[in-house]
């Protein structure tokens, strides 16, 4: 018989699975119509009673399956008891009969680290451009981002009724990500992909440097990765802090398990330990491929402005 599947296998398989249960509550909420929208930092920092019930729904979860796995949403949250209804206990069985990659089979609860954004997008959310919205579930180990989920709720909502509304895409380093067409953006373009709600003079003067074909203003951590694996953007940068560490941990793994990259506007790769900072405070730029154009003409004074 065949031995029991690794750790990190059954952790991805469950966290499809939660990420699927996170897509519908999105959608319910949606549709019962009272967003029950909070300001957290100002009016572009946003929690809607969707990212409050789908961390809810996530953290309690995966922490009864894996109770010795660090699990961090972005959500400050009243510590009350879940209701059961928030709990998905699933799993896909198609990720459970993938091989682990052998440097992962080894790996213990007590070593994950699980990042968690249960609504990336809100703004968006809340304006009604419902496929910028993902959910957003990253594994780290060893201060690393080796698997992610990505759930897509309103993925195909612009695309008629008879289309399947939603989709997950997920990954793990050294085994590749699954769930979308990995498409290349148009050879010879500097195809930008940015921020659209938190803009500012230094966002722009660094995408005005790299010479752009194209800027697309779009919402989401989540979503603008998923424009670079598609092949609609070469390039997602933001020269600017805001972004936190369950924004860039699931794009980071499965943008690096299809060979892209994904660092600070330094060029310094993101750590995900537990103890890590929560902001990304210099910034993101990623590509799928051709990094180092973007690098290189990332200008010194944006770089100087923008402290890791
Ligand atoms: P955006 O590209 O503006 O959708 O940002 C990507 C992620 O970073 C989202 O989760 C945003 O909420 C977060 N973010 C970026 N900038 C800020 C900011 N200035 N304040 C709060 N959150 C931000
Ligand atoms: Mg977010
Ligand atoms: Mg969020």
């Amino acid at each position: 018989s065949m031995a029991s599947p690794a750790l990190l296998m059954r952790v991805v398989a469950s966290a499809y699975s939660v990420a699927e249960k996170a897509a519908t509550i999105v959608r319910n909420v949606m549709s019962a119509g009272d967003l029950g929208i909070v300001e957290k930092a100002g009016p572009n920092d946003l929690q809607t009673k969707a990212d409050r019930l789908v961390q809810m729904s996530i953290c309690a979860s995966l922490a009864r399956k894996f109770p010795k796995v660090t699990i961090i949403g972005e959500e400050e949250l009243p510590t009350d008891d879940v209701t059961e209804d928030l709990i998905e206990d699933g799993h896909c069985e198609e990720i459970l009969k993938k091989p682990c990659p052998a440097q992962y089979t080894g790996i213990k609860e007590e070593e994950l680290v699980i990042w968690v954004d249960p609504l990336d997008g809100t703004k968006e959310y809340t304006e009604g451009l419902l496929d910028h919205v993902t959910v957003l579930i990253g594994i780290a180990y060893g201060g690393k981002a080796i698997a992610g989920v990505i759930n897509q709720p309103y993925y195909n909502y612009e695309a008629g009724a008879n289309a399947v509304l939603g989709r997950t895409i997920w990954g793990v380093l050294g085994m590749g990500a699954f769930g979308f067409q990995l498409t290349e953006a148009p050879a010879g373009k500097h195809i930008i992909v940015t921020t659209r709600s938190h803009s500012s003079a230094l966002v722009n003067e660094c995408i005005t440097a790299l010479n752009p074909d194209h800027v697309i203003r779009v919402g989401g951590a989540g979503n603008k990765i998923i424009q670079l694996i598609e092949g609609k953007a070469s390039a997602y940068v933001f020269a600017s802090p805001g972004c936190k560490k369950w924004d860039t941990c699931a794009p980071e793994a499965i943008l690096h398990a299809v060979g892209g990259k994904i660092t600070d506007i330094h060029g310094n790769s993101f750590q995900y330990n537990k103890e890590v900072k929560h902001m990304n405070s210099a910034g993101v730029l990623a590509t799928l491929r051709n990094y180092d154009y973007y690098a290189s003409h990332i200008p010194n004074t944006v770089k100087e402005s923008l402290v890791p």
